[in-house]
């Protein structure tokens, strides 16, 4: 840990710079407590590491907080120094003794109350959530950031994200949904930004770099920028998907292919307007083209021109198929107040942007033309090129 008490209770916090010297013949006069537990604490000026305190080895406090690598000390000490600058009332281990938690950084900013967590190690899902949980019923704001060495970017556009990352995803003011990371080696944020999954773990993404020298702690809080994903490459990711998942089925895939069949359609033949892109299915982990299908099963595929839909049938058959654990959302500690059902509104308006359906009052609207099912290879392949050709780049609305 970084911060320690004197004898007389003066606070020592490493995160500011200190010169070696001056640490060394402050040693040589005080002793240190821990602020959490106070049990004697010894100051460590070695060259290896970073300067740090640490407890006597049976210490409870050790097993608590000191499993610190020296990115994690490194990392929380350059994201205190930079909020610092800032002029930004921040606090280093903050230790809430009413709640017993010590974010790496307590800070306030904007009327709000920070609690930063700076983590290079995974935490089992309940700690995280408990934690998270904890800071929101007493008024701070959650600010988790993965280390950068947890990311691990497929291609330029595509990321692999775990459970453990997804629990770093968090809302910026503006409603994105984005992870922020950070590495402290190249002193570098990096932003996850406009994830779009196809699958339960890969996703199309942005990933922003932002040097911590030139960036402000708005941009962290609160990334404006959109990215717009090509309509091809997201095609061409979730036909291999979808193909692949058809071709070696798990036993977990079989009732859906089944059901589909059943229902006369083929996986090969699924036409191009099912499995499409929205801004919130990141919110949901089953991949879009699977809740999609079952919500052309439930609703669509019984409509004809001139039909109704209603967003009441729709949320009907989302519950049911969330009910028998067909549609899965994610758990997503630090989202909170926005339902997934809205990726299923989002996928409505999409169908009505591209001429499906005609939008008649706000949860209610009209079929203007059946989504047409291919009966070869050949006639999903044309439709595929007239799809492609109209709407490149113009579906994506994040
Ligand atoms: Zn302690």
């Amino acid at each position: 840990m970084l911060t320690a008490l004197t004898k007389t209770g003066k606070k020592i916090c490493l995160g500011f710079d200190y010169k070696k010297e001056t640490l060394m013949s402050l040693r040589d006069k005080e002793e240190f407590v821990c602020p959490v537990c106070r049990e004697t604490v010894l100051l460590r000026l070695g060259d290896q590491r970073i300067f740090h305190f640490a407890h006597k080895q049976s210490s409870q406090c050790r097993e608590l907080y000191e499993n610190e690598t020296y990115e994690h000390l490194e990392g929380k000490r350059q994201l205190f120094q930079w909020l610092i600058k800032q002029n930004i009332a921040s606090v280093l281990e903050y230790y809430d003794r009413n709640i017993q938690q010590r974010p790496d950084i307590m800070f306030k900013y904007n009327g709000q109350r920070y609690a930063l967590e700076y983590q290079c190690s995974t935490v089992p899902d309940k700690v995280f959530t408990k934690r998270t949980n904890t800071y929101l019923e007493n008024g701070y704001t959650p600010l988790w950031v993965i280390s950068s060495s947890h990311l691990h970017q497929k291609r330029k556009d595509l990321i692999t994200l775990s459970n453990f990352q997804y629990s770093f995803l968090r809302t910026a003011s503006s409603g994105r949904l984005y992870i922020p990371a950070y590495c402290p080696e190249k002193q570098l944020f990096q932003l996850v930004e406009s994830i779009t999954p196809f699958s339960i773990k890969n996703s199309f993404a942005h990933l922003s770099s932002l040097p911590i020298q030139t960036i402000e702690l708005d941009s962290i809080l609160d990334p404006q920028n959109d990215h717009p994903l090509s309509q091809a490459s997201w095609n061409r990711e979730v036909e291999r998907y979808m193909f692949n998942w058809a071709l070696h089925p798990r036993t977990e895939h079989k009732p859906f292919l089944q059901e589909i069949y059943n229902k006369g359609l083929n996986i090969f033949l699924i036409p191009l307007e099912i499995g499409l892109p929205v801004a919130h299915s990141v919110l949901i982990q089953t991949p879009p083209f699977i809740w999609q299908t079952y919500l052309f099963v439930d609703v669509l595929a019984h409509k004809n021109p001139q039909d109704i839909i209603t967003l009441k049938e729709i949320n009907t058959s989302y519950q049911k198929r969330m009910h028998k654990k067909q549609i899965i959302v994610r758990h997503l500690p630090q989202v909170k107040n926005v339902t997934p059902f809205i990726a299923m509104i989002e996928y409505i308006q999409l169908l009505e942007k591209l001429n499906f359906l005609n939008k008649k009052g706000d949860t209610i609207f009209e079929v203007q033309k059946k989504i047409q099912i291919p009966h070869s290879n050949r006639e999903r392949e044309e439709a595929k090129q007239n799809f492609l050709a109209k709407y490149e780049n113009a579906l994506s609305r994040w």
